[in-house]
């Protein structure tokens, strides 16, 4: 699959059994919800030391908002939808209503763990 901000080929890590597809140029992520909330769930320790720790931390904005805001779904190509995640937490994250799949860009997953983390 090809990533949706910069059209590079992703790649397929696995964390702990969790396969997740990740471009290493924007640090985003491509997963389905249970998968990121197992990913978040892992906490800020573990993801330090896997193949994306790059992606907690936000320093590659300017490639994302040089794209143009609609991307496409890398799987079926449909256009994402914004989704606030778990409604109330106002982390912005694009979603496919096709195959469910949810874009995460660079720092926001980072962003997820404080909001999982402070509503415990
Ligand atoms: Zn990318
Ligand atoms: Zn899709």
């Amino acid at each position: 699959m090809n990533c949706p901000v910069c059209d590079n080929e992703m790649k397929t890590v696995s964390i702990k059994n969790i396969e997740i597809d990740y471009c290493d140029t924007c640090q985003g992520l491509w997963c389905d919800k249970d998968e990121l909330e197992r990913l978040a769930m892992l906490g800020r320790a573990s993801l330090e030391s896997s193949p994306i720790a790059k992606s907690l931390i936000k320093d590659m904005q300017d490639i994302r908002t040089q794209k143009k805001s609609v991307l496409l779904c890398p799987s079926c190509e449909a256009g994402l939808e914004k989704l606030n995640y778990s409604y109330e937490s106002d982390i912005i994250l694009e979603t496919c209503k096709i195959c469910n799949g949810i874009w995460v860009d660079d720092g926001e997953l980072s962003e997820i763990i404080d909001y999982m983390y402070s509503s415990k």
